[in-house]
Parts: C-alpha cells; structure tokens; sequence
C-alpha cells in the first residue's frame, strides 16, 4: 500500500491539544519545504532524516492503541510535502479513526484532493501572504498559502487559523496585515500562539501579544479570537 511509504519523523502518542475535543495520537511527518526562523523541529526538515520511521510501523502503533484515541493528527514537519498522505490517511480512517491535519499549506493542489477526508485542519497562517520571505525563507510560499486558505474555506472542513508570533519577524504591523487578509477571505476563527524563544522557553523579550489595546482591536475583527499562551 502506497500510504506505507510515509516518513514519520516522531510519535506522540496522547495528545488533547492538537485536535480539539479529541485524544488522539499526533503524526509528525518528516520533511518541510520552509525553514522558519523560530523553528523548533530543524530536525523534521530535510525529507529523510535517515531516522524515519515507516508509516506501517505507524499504522501498527496507531492499531495497538485502538480503543484508547478516537483521532490521528498528521503534524510536521510539512504533511504536504509527502503524497502519500493521501494513502496514509485513509489506512487511519480504515481503522475506524478521525483525521485532523497541521498544515502551512504548502501543496494547494494535494491540499485541495485531501479536505474531503478530514476532519478537522489546524492552518497555519506564518507572515502577511505577500511577505513571507522573513519568516520562512521562501517567499513565494505567501502565495500557495492564500490558494491553500481559499481551498479550505470553500470546503467547510471545520478548522482554525493560526499564527505564531515570532517578535523578531511579526510586530503589530505583520500582524494588522494578516488579520486583514483573513477578513477578506472570510476567516471567522483566528488564533495567535506564542512562540518560545531558542532554547524552548517562553519567549524572553517584548512581543506584540503583550500589547492588550492591540489585542483587543484585533480581537474584534473574528467572530472568534483566541491568544495561546506557551506553556513552561
Ligand atoms: S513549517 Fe514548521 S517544521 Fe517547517 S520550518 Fe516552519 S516551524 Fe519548522
């Protein structure tokens, strides 16, 4: 089966923050096209680590735990940056399973193939579309991102938008020209998630979260506005 070939990168086996309402065991897919400044999982980057694991050892972990998680939530890394993830989602839903996706929409066409086999998709918003080159490296990702958010919007897969502040890269300004982007497209839901500094504790210095006229400005422009905290 070709869903078989997925490269998993790491396992976390319960998890009831990753897909809202759910445990479920997280996927974390090997291989990113985008190298995000703050990035915490530099590992899960190159497309195979040498280290993966295969996805039936994947498929025989999610079996054993049958009973125990209701869901499977493929993170990363990228998800869409492997086809298989087609296959593999639907040997997830074969065991009975839902199926929630991590995403920075990188693929619009696999992503668009994919949206009527999940669930739920946590969508990751990284800079204003026309600006990504700071934050990821890859400007033109901007782009296929606004493809990949239309897409999901279009489709009615239930989901939440999300950005993470990175306060060396996103200011008031980035943040102002995001949210002004998702109003156009019709987002309802954003969320802002703290990023952690290099070392994997809270961020150390000012960030924009902190600015509360800001945030309560931002937050009455979605019908619903969440500001995720890291935890320590
Ligand atoms: S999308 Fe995620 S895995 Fe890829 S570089 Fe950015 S933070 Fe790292």
């Amino acid at each position: 089966m070709a869903g078989r070939t997925l490269r998993i990168g790491g396992i976390e086996p319960f998890s009831t923050v990753d897909f809202p309402g759910r445990l479920a065991t997280v996927l974390f897919c090997q291989g990113c096209p985008l190298k995000c400044g703050y990035c915490h999982n530099p590992g899960l980057i190159p497309a195979d680590s040498g280290q993966s694991i295969g996805f039936a050892e994947a498929l025989s972990a999610l079996n054993a735990r049958s009973g125990f998680i209701d869901a499977v939530v493929f993170s990363g890394g990228e998800p869409l940056a492997q086809s298989a993830l087609r296959d593999a989602i639907d040997a997830v839903h074969a065991l009975g399973l839902a199926t929630a996706l991590h995403t920075a929409g990188t693929a619009p066409g696999l992503f668009a193939a994919l949206l009527d086999r999940l669930d739920w998709v946590g969508f990751d918003v990284k800079a204003p579309f026309d600006d990504y080159g700071p934050v990821t490296s890859v400007g033109a990702a901007g782009r296929k991102a606004l493809q990949s958010l239309e897409h999901l919007l279009a489709s009615g897969v239930a989901h939440e938008v999300r950005t993470t502040v990175w306060p060396d890269r996103i200011g008031t300004g980035e943040l102002d020209r995001i949210a002004f982007a998702l109003e156009q497209v019709g987002v309802s839901r954003f969320v802002l998630q703290e990023c952690r500094g290099p070392d994997r504790s809270v961020w150390p210095g000012p960030s924009p979260l902190d600015d509360t006229v800001f945030m309560t400005e931002l937050s009455s422009r979605f019908d619903e506005f969440e500001v995720r905290r890291a935890q320590n």
